[in-house]
């Protein structure tokens, strides 16, 4: 498993709302069969940290080459990743879905935020008191903000807005934030759009 990524991460890539909702749609199509993987290589989620704002170019370089150095651990950390995500996926969606909040991911996600935990400090910066990762170069450093964000999502989050998008081939979720509530796409420049032109091509087809 290499752990180059070339992977474009553009706006429509964090159109959840949340990181840790973002995170959940590093992978679309989840139980439609038409399953999109975004994290294929341990580099894909080095990429995407750093496209999320939450990993710094100097540390993402020190992560790739321990990972360059080390293809099992490298690979280890990924399985980690993916893991972590489907307990924050299946927990979000029976939320979303009108469930309690179930027992059964919350071991995994606890387990990604004890090891976060350990690693976030108060620092001073410039006379004010701010939350700082420390800056150690652990494979699952990527995630560690994802645990958090997912640990303050589920407790004190707009979890009621959660909606999935309404694209059959999607399967993105995002925190609808329209007064309205309204939200019925992912990203109206994907999803939208593209049901847009679905509407007009059976328009045209029918005449
Ligand atoms: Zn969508």
């Amino acid at each position: 498993m290499g752990v180059d990524a070339t992977r474009v991460w553009d706006s429509s890539s964090f159109c959840g709302g949340d990181l840790a909702v973002d995170f959940v749609n590093t992978v679309s199509g989840v139980g439609i069969r038409r399953v999109r993987e975004r994290l294929e290589v341990y580099g894909d989620l080095l990429g995407w940290a750093v496209a999320a704002g939450t990993l710094e170019p100097d540390l993402r370089d020190a992560l790739a080459a321990q990972a360059a150095g080390d293809a099992a651990a490298a690979a280890a950390a990924l399985a980690r990743a993916l893991s972590f995500r489907e307990a924050v996926f299946a927990a979000l969606d029976t939320i979303r879905a009108g469930g309690a909040v179930p027992a059964g991911p919350l071991p995994l996600i606890n387990d990604m935020l004890t090891d976060a935990l350990a690693h976030r400090r108060l620092i001073d910066r410039g006379g004010r008191v701010v939350w700082h990762w420390l800056p150690e170069p652990s494979l699952d450093r990527p995630l560690w903000p994802v645990a958090q964000a997912a640990a303050a999502l589920l407790t004190d989050g707009p979890v009621g807005r959660l909606r999935m998008c309404e694209a059959a081939d999607c399967g993105w979720v995002s925190l609808d934030t329209t007064k309205n509530r309204s939200r019925r796409w992912c990203d109206m420049a994907v999803c939208g759009n593209r049901a847009k032109a679905a509407r007009h091509y059976r328009r045209r087809r029918s005449r």
